[in-house]
């Protein structure tokens, strides 16, 4: 489903000497679109927003197709999110992401620095990461949420968990009428044998840029982020691609999972509640089941317990 949506846009990349590589997007179509379909509230938009963000860089960043998940599970209003970037087989192809927060309605005083504070709506608590390449077991790590502002987060994440240095900036402008006007980002990862210089460099780089969303804001793409990033070191793009939001549920995926409920669940659905209503966490669609479809699914179910009859 959604296979039309308006798509942002991804770079890959490394320094002109290669001792960083870079990732860079422009999201404001797809945050957007994640805004619209969970009505998300300025403050949950942000945080989502910059999630997804971070989900679609590092869904680029694995070495073959698969998908990346982004879990912050925190105790602030938001009551955790959910990010998941997944990369195509082919070439050129998008960059698929989804994703949502808990409780949409989250808006909140803009912090000191006058920014929306997406600190205080994920809280404290613990960030986990998924890298599924579709071969074997998916690789899990895990990482305290250091100030929940999901960028820091995500750089501490790398250091910590898989020994990266990188510097990740993230941002959503939010518009007065609540919808995204800007969205992107940019991860940098210095490669072993670089000097902390050059991470105090691409860290003062960043501060430079005042902001990735007003970046964006002002014309930026995603070339232009990844260029403004590594600065005097010079941007050389090695791919592009795509981001679009697009979740791959269905209707018979969920018809399946009514199944898993079993006979008695599916018997109650349609004797009490004349039919089921289910509703994708991950992209808001709703897929109705009346009366006779439950029925049938019911039959599916006895099928598949080995025909007892309760
Ligand atoms: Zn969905």
């Amino acid at each position: 489903m959604m296979d039309k949506s308006p798509a942002g846009r991804l770079v890959r990349g490394t320094s002109q000497d290669a001792s960083v590589r870079v990732l860079a997007a422009v999201t404001t179509p797809c945050v957007e679109e994640a805004r619209r379909r969970h009505d998300l509230w300025p403050t949950a938009a942000a945080a989502v927003g910059r999630a997804l963000t971070a989900a679609a860089l590092m869904a680029e960043d694995l070495k073959v197709p698969g998908a990346v998940v982004i879990r912050f599970r925190g105790d602030g209003p938001l009551g955790g999110l959910v990010a998941e970037g997944r990369r195509p087989e082919r070439a050129g192809d998008p960059i698929e992401v989804r994703g949502y927060a808990h409780e949409p309605h989250v808006d909140l005083d803009l912090n000191a620095r006058g920014k929306l504070d997406v600190g205080r709506a994920v809280g404290r608590g613990t960030l986990y990461v998924v890298r599924d390449e579709f071969t074997g077991e998916p690789y899990t790590g895990t990482a305290a949420i250091v100030t929940g502002e999901i960028g820091e987060d995500l750089a501490h994440y790398f250091l910590q968990s898989e020994q990266r240095r990188t510097a990740v900036a993230l941002g959503v402008l939010v518009d007065p009428d609540g919808s995204v006007r800007a969205a992107g980002g940019a991860i940098v990862e210095v490669l072993p044998g670089a000097g902390e210089e050059t991470v105090a460099r691409l860290e003062d780089n960043i501060a430079r840029l005042g902001g990735v969303s007003r970046f964006v804001d002002r014309g930026g793409d995603a070339d232009a982020i990844a260029a403004a990033v590594l600065g005097d070191l010079g941007f050389r793009r090695l791919a592009e691609r795509p981001v679009v939001f697009r979740c791959r549920c269905s209707r018979e995926r969920l018809a399946a999972a009514l199944v898993a409920l079993g006979e008695a669940e599916l018997d109650s659905m349609a004797r009490e509640d004349g039919g089921a209503e289910l509703r994708c966490r991950f992209c808001g669609a709703v897929y109705r089941f009346d009366v006779a479809e439950l029925e049938a699914l019911r039959a599916d179910a006895r099928r598949a317990g080995g025909g007892r009859e309760g």
